[in-house]
């Protein structure tokens, strides 16, 4: 089994479960590294998830080692978003890290919200 296989295997969050198939998810894109699927519950008109296939906590348990997968993540996100139907009108991106952030699930995830005229930051 590759090093990757064995973290799949080992994700004990709802994304690790997505990964392996055994709950669903409304997928957008996929490749060996990283895994787009829609929010269960939007924020946005479209609202999507980029997850990495390695279990990285959050943005701040990344490391030099993970500098492939996040720049891999990032430039997929205009061709997701593409997918998603909302290249033309542009999207937010972002990604809530730790405690204070309001994270929920301890699976890095970027947001990709989009499909409408989105709130100021500021609500
Ligand atoms: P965060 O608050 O940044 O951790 O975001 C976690 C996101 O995961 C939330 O927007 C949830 O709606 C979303 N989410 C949780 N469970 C699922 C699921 N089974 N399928 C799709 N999205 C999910």
């Amino acid at each position: 089994m590759t090093d990757l296989a064995k973290d799949i295997q080992e994700n004990q969050t709802i994304f690790g479960k997505i990964l392996r198939g055994e709950i669903p998810a409304d997928r957008v894109y996929e490749d060996d590294k990283i895994l787009a699927f829609k929010d269960i519950a939007p924020k946005a008109r479209v609202h999507v998830l980029v997850i990495p296939k390695k279990h990285l906590q959050c943005l701040r348990c990344a490391t030099a080692e993970d500098a492939d997968i996040l720049s891999h993540m990032l430039l997929k996100v205009p061709e997701i978003a593409k997918k998603a139907g909302i290249d033309d009108g542009g999207f937010r991106l972002l990604t809530n890290a730790g405690p204070d952030s309001g994270q929920e699930v301890p699976h890095l995830h970027f947001h990709i919200l989009g499909g409408e005229k989105l709130k100021g930051l500021n609500g």
